[in-house]
């Protein structure tokens, strides 16, 4: 503010002008200025540039992506088991699966206690939708089923869909209107899925709720996510199958506040990228035990569908993750305690690559241990051999003396 228009206020007030329209001049501010509208506006810009330019989908962010779905299936399952959404639950089971590309999801299948079980009519409309919601009762509602629940679309709308085998839709789409739920013949029920002429634009494509997969309302808002929520009824029980599938929105939440709080954008977002990758190796120190194991299976397993899948070799299911990595040969020591180094040499400072040699001492009873010094030495050793007056020897004692804080 300059100091003249300072005194245009100054003037205004002994004048006895109170109102602040009436007042100075008026002042656009900078978008220098930290916090103001133009800023906020600048910065908001900068985060969707360089997400389009760093073309980051969910998947390239497993850091991310991993800790959002642990805490939604987490508070489904409290949801499920503890507060009992549907009914107090008999038995439950479920498998997560991580795709090779795409979001991790989970199965889930959940038997209600015998005189909970959903087996009349009115029970599977409360617990199941396949409509497209009203607009105007419930916007929300439907802007979710909008934005994770509409197949498609697929079939003559667009025969290159992926859900296209042989010509056909292997889900089924577009399902068939029907009044009233109706049990099906083979054990999956007709829901009630009414032709009222609402339609929504997919893609070009208008879309009725012909196209909407099952959900439960209650969910769909909770999690914000693709959430598909079906019964099941054979002639020996009756369960829920729930599958889950978390959303790409959530890490653009995450993205945003993260570039929000670390502003200015650009050069930190860069940063981020890197410091990443610090973060995904602490996860995977061998004193961490299964955690370690199981990391390790996902390195050297191609294709892994499910836990049970990496832990089973040649038809043997193995009960821990450290014996599945035995008997695929992962753990021939020093191999891997090359590998665990090597890796960790890429962005580790030295005082945490000591750290995991001594660590590596400890637990992994390594056969060549001079071969894996003599590797990594250089690594070990390269802060003090910044100090000028240090020698090699003064560096070699240095080294072996900071040691004695962790073995
Ligand atoms: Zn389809």
């Amino acid at each position: 503010m300059q100091s003249e228009l300072y005194q245009g206020i100054v003037d205004s007030v002994v004048r006895g002008e109170a109102r602040g329209s009436e007042v100075g001049k008026r002042i656009v501010l900078l978008a220098s200025f930290i916090g103001g509208p133009r800023d906020m506006r600048r910065r908001y810009l900068d985060a969707i540039t360089l997400v389009r330019t760093f073309g980051q989908l969910p998947q390239d962010r497993p850091d991310l992506t991993s800790r959002v779905f642990r805490a939604k299936l987490q508070d489904l399952k409290d949801q499920i088991i503890k507060k009992r959404i549907f009914g107090p639950v008999a038995a439950y089971v479920y498998v997560v699966e991580f795709q090779k590309q795409g979001l991790s999801h989970v199965h889930m299948l959940v038997i209600l206690q015998n005189d909970y079980k959903i087996n009349c009519v009115d029970m599977f409309d409360g617990f199941v939708s396949a409509e497209i919601p009203n607009k105007d009762s419930h916007p929300r509602l439907f802007g979710l089923v909008i934005k994770h629940m509409m197949h498609g679309p697929c079939g003559t709308l667009n025969r290159n869909n992926s859900c296209m085998i042989g010509g056909r839709c292997k889900s089924h789409y577009p399902r068939q209107f029907s009044e009233y739920y109706v049990q099906g013949l083979d054990g999956y029920p007709i829901y009630q899925r009414r032709d009222d002429s609402r339609t929504i634009n997919v893609q070009n494509a208008e879309l009725s709720s012909q196209w909407v997969v099952h959900y439960n309302p209650y969910l769909l808002y909770r999690y914000d996510c693709h959430i598909n929520v079906e019964t099941l009824v054979d002639e020996i029980k009756e369960f829920q199958d729930a599958r889950w599938v978390s959303a790409q929105e959530s890490m653009w939440r995450i993205y945003e506040f993260d570039l929000n709080e670390m502003s200015p954008a650009g050069k930190i977002w860069i940063e981020r990228k890197q410091r990443k990758v610090i973060g995904r190796v602490n996860a995977a120190s061998p004193v961490e035990g299964e955690r370690y194991y199981l990391r390790l299976l996902l390195l050297h397993v191609r294709g892994p569908s499910s836990f049970n899948y990496l832990l089973t070799f040649n038809n043997q299911i193995y009960f821990t993750f450290k014996e599945a990595s035995q008997s695929r040969g992962l753990l021939e020591c020093d191999r891997r305690n090359f590998e665990c180094l090597n890796e960790a040499t890429t962005f580790q400072m030295p005082y945490a690559l000591r750290r995991l040699f001594a660590t590596i001492l400890t637990y992994c009873e390594p056969a060549n241990v001079q071969n894996l010094w003599d590797s990594f030495y250089k690594h070990f050793s390269e802060d003090f051999t910044r100090h000028e007056t240090n020698d090699d020897l003064d560096v070699l004692f240095e080294t072996l003396h900071s040691f004695d804080f962790f073995l």
